[in-house]
């Protein structure tokens, strides 16, 4: 992905900082590209690797880290809304 020619994923820290100069809606555009350019299923693959306990087409059924989960399968990641939610910690939200 390449944003206003410079590569933002290599650069964090030059990217926050890029977006501290933003107006809202130019803030709101940008986190909106960055969560578009996003691979749910490989952050989560990189992150939470062998605690996913279903992987399907559109979502992933993970062994949620935070709590002690006795299904191994309450954080549902859904890939085609790019959006997580855990049903026993009720906590959720998307790659950001
Ligand atoms: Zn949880």
């Amino acid at each position: 992905m390449n944003i206003g020619g410079e590569s933002e994923a290599s650069e964090p820290r030059k990217a926050v900082s890029r977006a501290a100069l933003m107006t809202p809606e130019q803030r709101q555009n940008y986190y909106r590209t960055l969560r578009r350019a996003i691979s749910l299923r490989d952050l989560a693959k990189r992150l939470l690797g062998d605690r996913i306990t279903r992987e399907g087409e559109g979502e992933l059924l993970v062994d949620c880290p935070r709590h002690a989960s006795q299904s191994g399968r309450s954080l549902r990641i859904d890939l085609h809304q790019g959006v997580w939610f855990c049903f026993g910690c009720e906590k959720g939200g998307d790659g950001l």
